[in-house]
C-alpha cells in the first residue's frame, strides 16, 4: 500500500492526480472509518489518516478532502489567527489545493481567484511571474507548494508584494529542508538529476532555512509563525500536524 501510494504520488502527473483520485479515496475512506483522529477542514473522523508521499508518512492524508498535515495546520491558523472566515476579502489563490476549493468558495465574505499556469482546478490562467492584476488588489494571497518550481521565486513573491493591497498579507508554504542556504541550479534541466539535487523531478530549487530571509529580497515582509507550538498536544494528535511546522506568513513590504 505505502509503496504503490509513492509510485503513484512520483510517476502520475498531479493534475490528473486531483481529478482522478477523489473517486478511489472514498472507497479508501469507508475503510478507515473511526474516531481517533478529525479532519478540521472536512470534519470527518477516521482511525487514522492514509499514508503519503514518496517516502510514505504515516496517518497523513485525509481520504475525505484530501488535506494533508499542512492543509490542516493552515485551516486551523486562518480560523484561529485571521478574519479570513469572516472578513470581506479579495483573494488570490495560486495553484489551489483540492481540499479548499469548494470550501473557500463557498464563503461569501470572500471575493475568491484561483489561478494557476496548468492546474484544471483553477479558475483563471495565470504566470506567477506576470500577473495581470493591477497593484494593491488582494487583501489575501495564498501560494502553496509553487515556489520550488518556478524560474524565479523572487520575482514571483514581488509580483504577490505588488498585488497585495497595503495592509494585506498571505501565506507561502514551501518544502524547506534542513540547509543552511537554499540550493538551485538553473543549467540543470535533466529531471532525474533535478530529482536527485533538488527532491523532485520537476522542483528547480531546494529551499533551505534562508526561506523567510530569500524572500524577503522581493520586497515582502515575511514571518516564520509557529503557531503548531501554542496548540495543546491532544489537538496535534487529534489532527495528526506536523509538530514542528512553520507557517510562513507574508505582509506588504515595500
Ligand atoms: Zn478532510
Amino acid at each position: 500500500m505505502k509503496k504503490a501510494i509513492s509510485f503513484v504520488i512520483r510517476y502520475i502527473p498531479r493534475p490528473i492526480l486531483q481529478t482522478v483520485s477523489p473517486m478511489v479515496m472514498k472507497v479508501l475512506s469507508q475503510l478507515n472509518k473511526g474516531n481517533e483522529v478529525e479532519c478540521p477542514v472536512c470534519k470527518n473522523q477516521y482511525k487514522k489518516f492514509l499514508p503519503y508521499g514518496r517516502i510514505a508518512r504515516e496517518n497523513a492524508l485525509c481520504p475525505s478532502c484530501l488535506a494533508l498535515e499542512r492543509h490542516r495546520l493552515m485551516w486551523l491558523f486562518l480560523q484561529e489567527k485571521t478574519d479570513f472566515f469572516t472578513g470581506k476579502l479579495k483573494v488570490l489563490h495560486v495553484a489551489p489545493e483540492h481540499c479548499f476549493i469548494e470550501r473557500f468558495e463557498a464563503l461569501p465574505n470572500l471575493n475568491y481567484i484561483t489561478a494557476d499556469i496548468e492546474s484544471p482546478l483553477a479558475k483563471v490562467k495565470m504566470d506567477v511571474h506576470s500577473i495581470q492584476f493591477p497593484e494593491n488588489t488582494f487583501d489575501v494571497v495564498f501560494c502553496n507548494h509553487v515556489l520550488e518550481h518556478v524560474d524565479d521565486d523572487i520575482l514571483a513573491c514581488s509580483e504577490f508584494n505588488r498585488v497585495l493591497k497595503p495592509n494585506g498579507w498571505g501565506i507561502l508554504q514551501s518544502p524547506v529542508y534542513n540547509l543552511e542556504k537554499t540550493i538551485e541550479d538553473k543549467s540543470i534541466t535533466d529531471p532525474a538529476e533535478r530529482e536527485r539535487l533538488f527532491g523532485q523531478r520537476d522542483h528547480v530549487r531546494k529551499f533551505g532555512k534562508d526561506y523567510a530571509q530569500r524572500l524577503r529580497k522581493s520586497g515582502l515582509k515575511m514571518e516564520e509563525n509557529l503557531f503548531v507550538k501554542e496548540l495543546p498536544a491532544e489537538k496535534v494528535k487529534r489532527f495528526a500536524l506536523a509538530p514542528d511546522e512553520t507557517i510562513f506568513v507574508c505582509r506588504k513590504g515595500n
